[in-house]
């Protein structure tokens, strides 16, 4: 397979560095607010990626990402809203998870929390100034990044470029602008923990270091997330990891493009931006699936109600497909005939299509026109064969779920972990129940709780809105 790797800046071979175990390590939410449909790019697309290489590579993949649930962004949440910081952090934990539940996309392997590995940063931050690569001031600690060789490796920015025109902030102490906070000391009312500069917090850019070598040990084979993070975030990791230890840190770097809307790069910060709660409750988890994945990961993605209304309806064609052949024929008995063998021998092309297209830096636009083609194919076939040659189209129903699989396309519905439709329901009886309770029928809305309780779906109300995930 081969995969663009940001830190070469050109396509290269990729193999599993060992045992056909794929380390993998995807920079996970800031839990302060719900994902917006920018964020949720990295998510669908490197789950995909790791969906694919366990069906059609025959690897194992960790799949790593955290939760970072300290952060100047929640302190600030907590401050607009009276709200604490766990409280925030809980609420859109919960709501990251329920979101992957809806997309289909399964669980990461493991979802460390910052929070719960202070204490390891701590001691990686004393390392750290031990051997010359930080210093603190006013309980504050910097990264020297002057003392790093290469700093600027990933990104290509150079430093002695980037020195001109940067000053020290007002209120910042640093030797040199270009230094980044590994731990930052606390202000009143903020969380905090113990260490030997005082209490206080640490940065973002340590956190992944320490949770990708503690959750990944020597499996360092993948660090992706958007390409919003090469620069500071993960050429910062890198500065660290260096300065920490002579092991190696992760051989490939991936990033996926950033999201626009209309004609714009998306940021919440721009207010032009939506929730991907919003559009996975309008077009359903297939649709907004298909929708991310029929662009080439490393483009930039415009997003637009045509767009996704496209993606339904090339759902749509390849599920009416698959639904009228399986009501054809699902059951109907015979052996297969010579023209049958032929249409499966001919549809045997169209995969090694896909697996050329995915193994291809990841192509899931020439993968998505290679099933495309099969379905055209096999409505040729269709409109042709008579009597017991239409036997052969099972095997056509049956590569596209093969090659649907690790785009979480063309499922049967209970493999997918719900349908559209599902969702939807329970959303519904979600809005019913709480149109019951400001009415005060509360022995209603409580039967509404129960029942689907009892058919496994648990809701949790919280400060922002009733959340549900299946148990
Ligand atoms: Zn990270």
């Amino acid at each position: 397979m081969q995969l663009y790797n940001t830190l070469a800046k050109r396509v290269q071979a990729f193999e599993p560095a060992e045992n056909r175990t794929v380390g993998m390590y995807v920079c996970g939410p800031t839990v302060y607010d719900h994902l917006h449909i920018g964020n949720v790019r990295p998510v669908i697309v490197f789950s995909a990626l790791r969906k694919y290489m366990e069906r059609f590579k025959g690897w194992r993949v960790v799949y790593v990402q955290n939760v970072t649930d300290v952060d100047d962004k929640l302190i600030r949440r907590a401050a607009e809203t009276g709200e604490s910081v766990d409280a925030i952090a809980k609420t859109y934990t919960d709501a990251y998870f329920s979101l992957l539940e809806r997309l289909g996309v399964e669980r990461p392997s493991a979802s460390p929390r910052a929070t719960d590995h202070v204490g390891e940063m701590v001691e990686f931050i004393s390392l750290l100034v031990d051997r010359g690569y930080a210093y603190e001031r006013c309980g504050d600690v910097y990264f020297r990044v002057a003392k790093v060789a290469d700093y600027g490796a990933l990104s290509g920015r150079r430093l002695e470029d980037q020195q001109a025109g940067s000053r020290v902030e007002v209120g910042e102490d640093k030797e040199n602008p270009l230094d980044f906070t590994l731990w930052k000391a606390a202000k009143p009312g903020e969380p905090d923990w113990p260490s030997p500069w005082g209490r206080g917090r640490p940065g973002w850019h340590t956190e992944c270091v320490i949770m990708s070598r503690k959750y990944l040990g020597a499996h360092l084979d993948i660090h992706a997330g958007g390409n919003d993070l090469v620069f500071p975030h993960h050429e910062n990791e890198i500065a660290q990891a260096a300065a920490s230890s002579d092991a190696p840190f992760f051989r490939f770097w991936l990033h996926n493009g950033m999201l626009h809307m209309g004609g714009e790069e998306m940021h919440k910060s721009l207010g032009n931006f939506r929730y991907a709660h919003e559009i996975l409750a309008e077009y359903g988890a297939e649709t907004v699936g298909y929708f991310y994945l029929s662009r080439h990961y490393r483009k930039p993605l415009d997003y637009s109600a045509d767009g996704l209304r496209a993606a339904q309806a090339a759902v749509g064609r390849v599920r009416r497909l698959i639904e009228d052949i399986e009501s054809e024929l699902r059951d109907a008995p015979g052996e297969a005939t010579e023209r049958g063998r032929a249409f499966a021998g001919t549809i045997a092309g169209y995969r090694a299509r896909y697996v050329a297209a995915m193994d291809d830096d990841f192509n899931t636009v020439d993968a998505i026109a290679a099933i495309h083609d099969l379905v055209s194919e096999a409505n040729r076939f269709r409109a042709a064969a008579a009597g017991d040659d239409r036997l052969a189209l099972r095997d056509a129903v049956l590569l596209l779920r093969e090659l649907g699989e690790p785009l979480g396309l063309f499922q049967e519905e209970s493999a997918t972990g719900g349908s559209s439709i599902e969702a939807g329901l329970v959303d519904l009886l979600i809005d019913l129940r709480r149109e019951l309770r400001s009415r005060k029928a509360f022995d209603l809305a409580d039967r509404v709780r129960d029942q689907l309780a009892d058919l496994g779906v648990e809701l949790k109300d919280t400060a922002h809105g009733t959340l549900w995930s299946r148990r």
